[in-house]
């Protein structure tokens, strides 16, 4: 049947008409399927039979929530949610000064494979679907009663692997009659896909390119991220400053602290020195430690952040969040797959 929730109001319209509906009505189904409904019951503006008539014809995903921890420290709440297939994925909402944000998945799992994360550890299942990427927003709003104003494709999967089921994920979430979030509000991170990326700046959109660079070289970065055996820093680089050439948007590039691995003085001067010039801001984070990757968080981080500073690249320390409760993305899902399988 087809997913309602995945297509635009005027593909809705066009749909509607074929299958001999007014085409007033699908507007009004827009708008609640982008409110968060969970089923076509909810819809209590069309007469009984309507609604029976499209719960018979169509369908449209929501995610359930299969299991959710609440940080005693700050409120931030990780919910693990399943799809209808019985598929599983990690979001988290977070609260800011300035209203509460999600950091969402694109993928079940990932293929890229990186040896510090989670989620590459776990495999890949498959991709999602725009309509469930908009249901962990709604479920999540749902759930903690909360409105959500900003967006992180920063949960599991790589969103430019999933390139057109994001993009069209990115223009019904920012749409009027949607969920109406600007793309100012929205962050994309990407592990580096440098042809998509390239995509991606024609867009010209005007949402937040996140960078995972974690390396300042190819001898560190492909031992990290197998992505870089494909393309390199310096092709990866060049990328970005065509991006941000042509979106005149400041990239903003992911560096994780691994104690022995990314934390040196010479890696830090040798990082400054490849960014210098860059319309650019580099986020510096504690690695997460995951079971099995032998990894830990650097004690460097405020030395690595005077040393980039003092070169004229701006840095921020990244504010840990969550930090009881399996912060990474990857981390629940990975235990909750592992408790079964061990119960079986
Ligand atoms: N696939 C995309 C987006 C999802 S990962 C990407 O790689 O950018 C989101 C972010 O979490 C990335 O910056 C990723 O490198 C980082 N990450 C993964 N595992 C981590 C860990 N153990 N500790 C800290 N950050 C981690
Ligand atoms: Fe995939 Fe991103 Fe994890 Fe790498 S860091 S395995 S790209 S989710």
């Amino acid at each position: 049947m087809t997913d309602l929730k995945c297509m635009t109001l005027p593909e809705l319209e066009a749909l509607f008409k074929q299958d001999g509906l007014p085409k007033f009505r699908a507007k009004q189904v827009y708008r609640w399927l982008h409110r968060g409904v969970v089923s076509f019951s909810e819809m209590s503006d069309l007469s009984k039979d309507l609604r029976e008539k499209l719960a018979g014809q169509y369908t449209f995903a929501v995610a359930k929530v299969e299991r959710k921890q609440v940080s005693k420290v700050d409120g931030t709440i990780k919910y693990l949610f399943s799809f209808e297939d019985g598929a599983t994925v990690e979001s988290v909402l977070m609260k800011y000064k300035h209203g509460y944000s999600i950091c969402i998945s694109t993928q079940v799992g990932c293929r890229m494979g990186c040896t510090f994360c989670a989620t590459g550890k776990s495999g890949y299942l498959r991709n999602l679907l725009p309509s469930e990427m908009l249901a962990q927003i709604q479920a999540a709003e749902r759930d903690a009663d909360v409105r959500i104003s900003n967006i992180v494709l920063m949960g599991m999967g790589e969103p430019l692997d999933n390139y057109d089921n994001v993009l069209r994920f990115l223009e019904l979430v920012s749409s009027e009659d949607g969920m109406n979030i600007g793309m100012r509000h929205i962050s994309l991170s990407t592990c580096g896909l440098v042809d998509k990326i390239d995509q991606l700046a024609k867009e010209k959109l005007q949402l937040t390119l996140s960078v995972s660079l974690h390396a300042p070289n190819d001898e560190i970065r492909s031992r990290t991220m197998p992505i870089n055996r494909k393309w390199n820093v310096e092709q990866l680089l060049d990328a970005c400053r065509r991006y941000a050439d042509a979106t005149h948007r400041r990239i903003s590039f992911e560096y994780a602290m691994i104690d022995g691995v990314n934390d040196s003085d010479a890696c830090a001067l040798e990082l400054a020195s490849r960014l210098k010039g860059m319309l650019c801001h580099v986020n510096l984070i504690p690695v997460n430690s995951v079971e099995g990757t032998g990894y830990h968080r650097s004690a460097r981080i405020e030395k690595f952040s005077t040393l980039l500073a003092n070169r004229g690249i701006t840095t921020t320390v990244r504010r840990t969040l969550g930090s009881d409760i399996d912060a990474s993305c990857g981390q629940l899902r990975r235990r909750t797959l592992n408790e079964s399988a061990k119960n079986s």
